[in-house]
């Protein structure tokens, strides 16, 4: 299990969850359902929020919400002083339903279209990042019919490599993603958006990837970071106000993982606060509005998804196959890159584990699989299963591939649980259908 304080095995030996037991979601609820641990969504936003305070003061940690989007958790951020990330017009939407305060708002996303920018700036969106010419350009115009002068970064490729899978790396110079330093392509963009009239260029934006655990990457990124916005005053006299250093906090997931409590998230704070500080000083860089972007790291070890077991395929001397009511339309991680999960028999928390299975979802895909060799203890129909970790990009990925209805999120705290999404039905799959 992960280093969560409400998360443990009752006295039943089943799994318990913010204080519910597993069996008394799976009556309520029924499966697949995904549940979310409302406490550490909230602990997570305060260690992050309160450390940033106390170590650096002037900034906001803005929730990546594209790890879990619904209307609650935009009210949960909000209430809690965050900011948020949005990626999409659907995104802003939710976020706008929710009551979140646009102004602590901002826009990323590599291409952006038109309408969505539009609709950004109808909402007072706090913060747009640019990330091509033409979006500057087509920005520019639309803040100008707007009568208004936008808030915008530029997003930045600083050239450093996190160790992480290939395709959750995004700041290397080949990435769709930013303007990179090296080659002098950030330089430029810079100079171009300083001459855009209706945008005011408040500073620089880079994410330099996902699911990293090593903080000399983030003091990396610092450093390089800083050199650039001292390139850009010796060469251009412009002193940027903000700099926001995007996300990537790693998880645990599975053996391997650095199992991280909330509280000890708290050291990239402070690692990227303390390098940032030395870095400003030696270089004599005026002191930025501190934004960071985690998203993963909020919600992703609040969130277990339970599954019923159904079929069992023993193929002998190779591979037990153990089929559940879910698969790669509720999680689509393994299908998509391999990624690892942990999964246990929540009822039977306590049985030795001493067999392996394969689980396998429900889907008309081979690769629709969540979870390989896992050591669980002897599996019938109808046991339950819990996968951990799968609060982020799991729901926010979902789709209803064969018509499988995406499950329903429940959040649950002190004993207590309500639904945060409510289930799908066969008619939703067809509303839209002429
Ligand atoms: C995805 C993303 C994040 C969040 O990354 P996590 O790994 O979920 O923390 C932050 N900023 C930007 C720009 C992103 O694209």
């Amino acid at each position: 299990m992960n280093a969560r304080n409400t998360l443990k095995v009752n006295e039943l030996g089943h799994l318990e969850i913010g204080g519910v037991d597993v069996t008394a979601l799976k009556k309520e609820y029924g499966t697949p359902l995904y549940v979310m641990d409302k406490a550490y969504i909230e602990d997570m936003c305060n260690v992050y929020s309160k450390t940033l305070q106390t170590e650096y003061g002037n900034g906001l940690i803005s929730y990546a919400s594209k790890a879990f989007s619904c209307l609650e958790i935009y009210r949960i951020v909000n209430s809690l002083g965050l900011g948020a990330d949005v990626v999409s017009g659907g995104e802003l939407y939710t976020a706008v339903k929710a009551g979140f305060d646009t102004s602590k708002l901002c826009f990323h996303g590599n291409n952006k279209t038109e309408a969505e920018l539009i609709m950004a700036l109808e909402n007072n969106v706090g913060t747009i990042v640019i990330d091509a010419y033409s979006e500057a350009e087509k920005l520019n115009s639309i803040a100008k019919s707007f009568n208004k002068v936008q808030d915008v970064l530029i997003r930045i490729n600083p050239g450093v490599e996190a160790h992480t899978h290939h395709f959750i790396q995004t700041a290397k110079i080949d990435s769709k993603f930013g303007f990179s330093i090296e080659n002098g392509d950030a330089l430029e963009i810079v100079k171009y958006v300083l001459t855009k009239e209706n945008l005011k260029l408040k500073g620089l934006h880079c994410h330099i990837g996902s699911q990293i655990f090593e903080k000399k990457s983030f003091a990396l990124a610092v450093d390089k970071m800083i050199d650039f916005y001292k390139i850009v005053k010796d060469t251009l006299n412009y002193e940027f106000d903000v700099l926001n250093l995007g996300g990537g906090f790693g998880i645990w997931y599975s053996d391997g993982d650095a199992k991280i409590n909330t509280s000890q998230y708290s050291e990239y704070i402070k690692t990227i606060a303390q390098t940032l500080n030395k870095s400003i000083k030696d270089k004599k860089v005026k002191k930025p509005y501190l934004i960071l972007e985690p998203g993963r790291s909020i919600v992703g070890e609040a969130g277990i998804t339970l599954y019923t077991v159904g079929n069992i395929k023993e193929i002998k001397g190779v591979k037990n196959y153990a089929a559940i009511d879910g698969g790669m339309f509720d999680n689509p991680r393994f299908a998509l890159y391999q990624a690892k999960y942990t999964v246990c028999a929540a009822e039977k928390m306590n049985e030795p584990t001493n067999i392996t299975y394969t689980i396998a979802g429900k889907c008309c895909e081979s690769g629709d699989i969540i979870a390989e060799d896992c050591k669980l203890p002897t599996l019938n129909e109808n046991d339950l299963l819990a996968v951990f970790s799968t609060g982020a990009y799991n729901y926010s990925m979902a789709s209803n591939y064969n018509r499988n209805l995406i499950p329903p999120v429940v959040m649950v705290k002190d004993g207590s649980s309500y639904y945060a999404v409510k289930p799908q039905t066969y008619e939703d799959l067809i509303r839209n259908d002429i």
